[in-house]
């Protein structure tokens, strides 16, 4: 595929070699090995000397094809799939981790990446410091001798906080660290990170890039070198993408741009219209001004994404009230649907954290997480409007 093509070309023209029948669309493979000639295919195969799938925890036609094009849209050498977001996120550590590694992560992270930092990497002698993301320029304090990621997620989940990639970038750089970033809220339309310093791009398959709540995926893209070390690790211990997930996703690909495009404008217009209603104490989205972030947001994205941040006036008990008011939008703990879902992290996925503890990472009691999805406007801003009362 020529890199002389733009975004939405490479998105659908990008196809593995056609079988013999010359099908138009790809075909799925769902085949768990793959066959040999002869002896001697085989062992070259295993020897690596050919470029062909064995057996599909290593690889399939239809992973490959998906791992292309996400690498098309990053400007990634190579990749690998995995089966759901977190999948990816932990292979990732631990294929490049050691007993006695330290990582260097935002606060604002994903709950179950934070779960992971605290909860299980210390059985394997990992450790982690955060930072704060208005504290930047503490980061450098928090580097040990034994520190080898830099990890950051921009926008974050759920907050849509915008950190400066360019600048951790920089700095992770003049440390020698891995720079990792999540960049599922953002998708490789919105914004490339390898653009601004990073090594490797996570993203969660299951949100905007297959975009109608019907998969979980993973994916990490990078440098050769990197994803190497990672496919090693995880063609052993086995969290590969499914043929079908994959074969799902790279059709989904396709209409990335025009889907996404549409997600943005929408979930721009109820910003704004959340920004002027009486009941809403201040709303988050990275392309309005009056975001914290918006310079750097305008900077290192294309549009602001999928995911409106709002609270509400009143509170837990108010923002559970206005949950139950919703009609027409899903109450649900997804995002990136093209059905609009409507989530209160504090009396739901946030909710064994303490008020204090949630105020750390910005979420408060009456915070409400919107990921706008593609019905038309006029119903999404209608069911919200009433539900505020
Ligand atoms: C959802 C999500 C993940 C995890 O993805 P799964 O596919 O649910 O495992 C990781 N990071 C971010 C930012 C997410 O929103």
């Amino acid at each position: 595929m020529s890199d002389k093509n733009k975004f939405e070309t490479n998105a659908i023209r990008t196809q593995i070699e056609r079988s013999q029948f010359l099908e138009h669309s790809v075909p799925l493979y769902l085949t768990s090995s793959f066959v040999f000639e002869d002896a001697e295919d085989m062992r070259a195969s295993f020897a690596e000397e050919k470029d062909r799938p064995i057996y599909s925890r290593y690889a399939n036609p239809n992973t490959s094809e998906f791992i292309e094009k996400v690498c098309q849209m990053e400007g990634a050498e190579d990749g690998f799939a995995f089966a759901s977001g977190m999948a990816a996120v932990f292979s990732t550590f631990a294929a490049l981790l050691n007993s006695g590694d330290h990582v260097v992560s935002a606060r604002n992270i994903f709950g179950s990446t934070h779960s992971l930092f605290m909860n299980f990497f210390p059985k394997w002698n990992i450790s982690h410091s955060y930072f704060k993301i208005d504290g930047l320029e503490n980061i450098e304090n928090l580097i040990q001798p034994n520190t080898k990621i830099l990890y950051a997620e921009s926008p974050t989940n759920p907050g849509v906080d915008v950190l400066d990639l360019e600048k951790l970038g920089t700095i992770a750089k003049k440390h020698n660290l891995i720079f990792i970033v999540d960049n599922c809220f953002a998708t490789p339309y919105l914004q490339q990170p390898l653009k601004f310093g990073a090594d490797l791009v996570i993203h969660s398959g299951t949100k905007l890039m297959d975009g109608q709540g019907r998969v979980l995926a993973g994916i990490t893209v990078g440098g050769r070198e990197l994803i190497d070390t990672i496919y090693r690790f995880s063609r052993i211990t086995g969290p590969s993408l499914s043929p079908f997930n994959a074969w799902i996703l790279s059709k989904s690909l396709e209409t990335l741009a025009v889907r996404v495009d549409r997600h943005c404008e929408n979930a721009l217009k109820l910003a704004t219209f959340l920004e002027g209603h009486p009941k809403v104490q201040w709303v988050k989205y990275p392309f309005l001004k009056s975001h914290p972030a918006y310079a750097i947001a305008k900077k290192q994205m294309k549009a602001g994404g999928c995911v409106v941040a709002f609270e509400i006036r009143g509170g837990l008990a108010e923002g559970k009230r206005f949950f139950d008011a919703i009609k027409v939008l899903s109450l649900s703990a997804n995002l990136g649907d093209s059905r609009s879902i409507v989530t209160h992290p504090a009396s739901t996925t946030h909710s064994k954290l303490t008020s204090a503890e949630r105020a750390e990472t910005g979420i408060t009691d009456g915070m409400v997480r919107i990921s706008v999805g593609l019905e038309h406007i006029d119903d999404i801003i209608g069911d919200i409007n009433q539900a505020l009362g």
